[in-house]
């Protein structure tokens, strides 16, 4: 496609549109691209494989198309939607400020609706919106994953190659298995007072918390962390508890019903909790919870509520950045690499506050790395669901991060935890640990030796 095609023609077109009237694209939307290929370079699609079709323009293109009821709704477009991450990279390229995310993620429902997919790819996509967004799922999986890697089974099978004979998805979980923490049946209680320190504040600022779904199994510990920081900073945190999932997952893949009960259900927890704020320490939730105001704009009981939670979100960097710093922090001398999650730089446009915090930790060495903008290839569930492109943006993302040569790596979001952590395990650098940016601030807040704070993750 040449750089003059044109993405939307300004006069409406005679044609039926090929999408449904649920919520489709927006062609004002799709009018703001002015196709000019600024967005290009930033896409991990793009990048790797140099198709107009898998890039953010060539996606506009097609959307615009089928919106003229010029192109069908058929497998040939639902591969090129399929294959983008949802990194948003495109969004911060983007001068003329196209919202690729909401045309995305309009588009993708109607994928779902009218673009049958295979048995073996519903069934694994059913599969997976089974048991992420359940803690309780997620909990009783754990237990055989806890055997599984304490009884020195799963070093056997890795180091064996025995994987590479499943099927490649299958694969791909396996590798991405987070280690289960000793902490697997720990709970947050459902309020952290102000620690006593700061406990002098007149009217703490009330935060709730998001505890995830993935995140309260598998991160209990950046849960702590975050609970712990935030009370030492002098807020006032509450816990809902038996809190779902957000839903970020669903709305990532199309799958709308689902994915607007959870928001619902998100929304009336954190209502009667009755909070100042809602802070979130996974970028991806966090990008969505922001978004629930656009996702249920066409609920006349839900709207209204639904844009009322989605101003109370903030990220954790967000949070500590509203107050001056209370605590003191302690040095934590360590060279680290702060990689980016997408959904927190160009989702969520947080690119400074996170750095801002590290580097006010004296004695951190805060590296910045190549192709910063680029996604990890982590994405949601992408990595489960496109597990070759995947694992190249992965292996891409750990050579520009050992090209710094760090100590450990930090990012905010732990899907990219993982991502990071199987592309350093596939070059055989299991001893490199990755942290939240909030484990580290807690460190220092608490006084932690580096060696402690290593130990804890070897
Ligand atoms: S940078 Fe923006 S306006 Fe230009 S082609 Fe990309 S999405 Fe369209
Ligand atoms: S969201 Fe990411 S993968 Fe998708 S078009 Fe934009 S830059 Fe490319």
């Amino acid at each position: 496609m040449s750089d003059s095609i044109p993405v939307t023609e300004r006069s409406p077109s005679t044609k039926i549109s090929s999408f449904d009237t649920h919520n489709p694209p927006s062609r004002e939307l799709l009018s703001d691209c002015v196709h000019c290929g600024f967005c290009l370079p930033a896409c991990p699609t793009y990048v790797l494989w140099g198709e107009e079709m898998d890039s953010p323009r060539g996606r506009i293109y097609m959307i615009a198309k089928a919106a003229q009821g010029e192109a069908a709704l058929d497998p040939s477009f639902r591969q090129h939607m399929d294959a983008c991450l949802g990194c948003m990279a495109c969004m911060t390229a983007c001068p003329s400020g196209v919202q690729y995310n909401k045309l995305i993620e309009d588009t993708r429902p109607q994928i779902e609706r009218h673009i049958p997919r295979s048995i073996g790819d519903s069934l694994f996509r059913k599969l997976l919106f089974f048991l992420f967004p359940h803690a309780a799922r997620l909990r009783i999986l754990a237990v055989p994953m806890l055997l599984y890697q304490r009884s020195g089974l799963q070093r056997l099978i890795r180091r064996n190659g025995l994987l590479k004979l499943l099927p490649k998805r299958f694969a791909a979980m396996e590798a991405l298995l987070p280690r289960v923490p000793n902490s697997l049946f720990h709970r947050l209680p459902s309020r952290i007072a102000p620690t006593a320190s700061s406990a002098t504040v007149p009217q703490a600022t009330r935060v709730g918390m998001l505890t995830g779904c993935v995140q309260q199994v598998f991160f209990q510990h950046v849960n702590e962390a975050t609970a712990r920081v935030l009370a030492a900073e002098g807020y006032d945190v509450v816990i809902p508890q038996d809190q779902a999932c957000c839903g970020a997952l669903m709305v990532h893949s199309g799958v709308e019903e689902q994915s607007l009960e959870l928001a619902r259900r998100m929304i009336a927890k954190f209502e009667a909790a009755e909070v100042d704020y809602i802070v979130i320490n996974a970028a991806g939730c966090g990008s969505t919870m922001k978004e629930y105001g656009h996702l249920l704009r066409n609920d006349p009981e839900w709207a209204e509520r639904a844009a009322d939670f989605a101003a109370k979100c903030r990220d954790i960097s967000e949070i500590l950045l509203l107050k001056p710093a209370r605590q003191r922090l302690n040095p934590l001398p360590l060279r680290v690499a702060y990689q980016d999650a997408c959904h927190l730089k160009h989702a969520q446009g947080i690119h400074e506050q996170p750095r801002h915090l590290l580097h006010g930790i004296p004695g951190l060495d805060v590296a910045e790395i190549a192709e910063a903008n680029l996604c990890c290839g982590s994405a949601g569930v992408y990595n489960l669901l496109h597990p070759e492109p995947a694992e190249q943006l992965g292996n891409r993302k750990v050579e520009n991060l050992l090209a710094v040569q760090v100590q450990a790596i930090v990012s905010a979001n732990p899907g990219c935890l993982l991502q990071l952590q199987a592309g350093l395990r596939r070059k055989g650098l299991n001893a490199i640990p990755a942290f939240h940016m909030v484990e580290l601030m807690d460190a220092s807040i608490r006084g932690l030796k580096p060696e402690e704070l290593l130990h804890r993750r070897s």
